[in-house]
């Protein structure tokens, strides 16, 4: 199309081994270019879970683009590329926002959770006009008949693509008679901890507790000299929860890359603690401007995924910023699966490891600083 664009993962890394856009990117871009659409400047262009700002960079200068993202990281992402391209600014909001009124496009990549994306299929059948076209995007062997029959249920008439590259487009015009009210959040209870927890529809393991949480909740410490407590990778806070009613004298700070993980974790420190007050819940990458030297524990199960790619980074930034953030003889907590072999990373980073539960599958691990 006779235009480049310079693209980048957040957060940068020098030589980084992963892109930061991939072939359902590009075949969505080639399709809209060769409609040849006839776009109106003054009505929204919807792009839904954007990655690094492939698309919201390429769409940018062609009307009033909303991008919506449930991750703080895509954002700054987005936010970057928008800047190193000197592109305009556009409108980012997360998942659980309102939708503009009248969008005359839909771009969408496809999210990895289903609970997701019934979610947005919803939001958009309830918004779309007549004549606004959906199109979404992911790897051909991301897109199943269940997820079409997803399409069918809770949009409308849905026709796909040939595959290109390996990569596959949904056609999905909205029928406003499918239109439903928004589910609530899921909720289930944890009887053992005497906790009922609410899960937004894209938080981490959100129709159970996840089994190496349910370990890590039973190694939690309880010391009258924690003033600060940080739950990294909160997600919906079932671990800081446990921490702030086991010291109550600490102020716990739940942190999460992801808008609807916050927002739950707050609605469950509003329902399982008797002074929510007592936990912060942040969006963050990681603990990004935090103060150094500012907690006495930090408690981690950490995701070893970033969007599609397996990748130990994340997990490796989490343990440099909790030593960075932890006071002397803070401690470091963290629950993973035991082939990650986390265990050479923290004796790496703190001189000190220690295993404190194991089981089967999965092992928890402390460093003091
Ligand atoms: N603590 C929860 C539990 O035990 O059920 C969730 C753990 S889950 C394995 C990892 C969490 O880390 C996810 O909620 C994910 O959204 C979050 N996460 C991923 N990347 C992050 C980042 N860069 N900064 C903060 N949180 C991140």
């Amino acid at each position: 199309h006779e235009r480049t664009l310079q693209l980048c993962r957040y957060p940068v890394r020098d030589n980084d081994p992963l892109q930061a856009w991939d072939a359902a990117d590009e075949y969505l871009i080639n399709h809209v270019q060769e409609q040849d659409l006839n776009l109106d400047p003054t009505r929204p262009i919807l792009i839904l879970n954007d990655s690094f700002g492939a698309l919201s960079c390429w769409f940018a200068e062609k009307g009033k683009v909303t991008t919506v993202t449930d991750s703080f990281v895509a954002k700054q992402g987005i936010l970057n590329n928008l800047a190193a391209n000197q592109l305009p600014d556009i409108n980012i909001i997360d998942p659980l926002a309102e939708l503009p009124k009248q969008p005359q496009l839909v771009l969408m990549k496809l999210p990895k959770n289903n609970r997701l994306l019934v979610w947005q299929l919803q939001q958009l059948c309830q918004l779309l006009p007549d004549d606004c076209t959906v199109v979404a995007a992911d790897k051909a062997k991301q897109i199943h008949t269940s997820t079409l029959k997803l399409f069918e249920k809770h949009l409308g008439e849905t026709k796909t693509s040939l595959a290109v590259k390996k990569a596959r487009l949904v056609f999905c015009q909205a029928n406003p008679n499918l239109a439903q009210p928004l589910p609530e959040p899921q909720q289930w209870a944890v009887p053992e901890h005497d906790m009922t927890i609410a899960n937004h529809a894209n938080v981490f393991s959100s129709d159970s507790l996840d089994i190496g949480a349910r370990l890590l909740l039973e190694h939690i410490p309880s010391h009258n000299r924690y003033k600060g407590i940080v739950d990294l990778g909160c997600g919906n806070g079932v671990i800081g929860i446990k921490a702030a009613r086991l010291n109550p004298e600490a102020k716990v700070t739940c942190v999460d890359e992801s808008y609807m993980a916050v927002a739950s974790c707050k609605l469950n420190a509003e329902q399982n603690l008797d002074n929510a007050e007592q936990v912060n819940a942040v969006v963050n990458n990681c603990l990004d401007g935090f103060e150094p030297e500012s907690n006495d524990l930090v408690l981690c199960n950490p995701p070893f995924h970033q969007q599609n790619a397996i990748t130990s980074h994340i997990a490796w930034q989490m343990f440099c910023d909790a030593k960075r953030v932890l006071r002397a003889k803070g401690q470091l907590i963290i629950i993973g699966n035991r082939h990650l072999g986390y265990d050479e990373k923290l004796k790496r980073l703190f001189g000190n490891v220690k295993l404190i539960a194991q089981n089967n599958k999965f092992v928890v691990y402390q460093s003091n600083k």
